[in-house]
């Protein structure tokens, strides 16, 4: 049995002057979503790789929540629809669920199944500095 409260953190801002928050403090997704560490660590290297790119360290931690907001944004959404599948509130939804995790087995909709639960698949590691890097100077 596992009883606790299920928060997200959604901050309106990530930064103020010199000041950033990452990991949980600025954008927990929630054990719904699970993959709370990995964001925090992927939002650590992305800071990194603004930080020693940009100009100033303001520009720098407006194009770290720039590149990064999108992805976390969709991953709470994703979390948020997925809690009736996390917490079945009727008997009818829990057996729904069992057969679609059964079904998950079957190949080519076990992407499905996993687009859902965990969202859309992401290479931001790749392209830290966001879609269009700015030109160095
Ligand atoms: C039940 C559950 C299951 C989860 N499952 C997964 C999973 O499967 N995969 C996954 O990727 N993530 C999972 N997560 C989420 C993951 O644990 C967090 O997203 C991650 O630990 C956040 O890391 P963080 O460094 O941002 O914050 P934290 O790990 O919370 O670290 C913050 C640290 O700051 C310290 N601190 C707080 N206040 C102060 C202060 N005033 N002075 C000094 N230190 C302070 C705290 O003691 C803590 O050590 C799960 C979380 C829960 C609750």
């Amino acid at each position: 049995m596992y009883y606790d409260q299920v928060a997200q953190i959604d901050m309106p801002a990530w930064s103020r002057d010199r000041v950033v928050l990452i990991g949980d403090a600025a954008h927990a997704v929630s054990l719904l979503a699970g993959q709370g560490a990995s964001l925090g660590i992927t939002g650590a290297y992305v800071l990194a790789e603004h930080l020693s790119h940009a100009a100033t360290v303001e520009s720098a931690l407006e194009g770290h929540e720039r590149t990064l907001r999108p992805l976390i944004t969709e991953k709470q959404q994703v979390a948020r629809n997925g809690t009736r599948w996390f917490i079945p509130a009727t008997p009818t939804q829990l057996r729904i669920r069992r057969t679609a995790l059964k079904l998950a087995r079957v190949p080519v909709i076990d992407r499905y199944v996993a687009a859902a639960l965990a969202g859309k698949s992401t290479a931001i590691i790749d392209r830290p500095l966001g879609p269009t890097p700015p030109v160095a100077e």
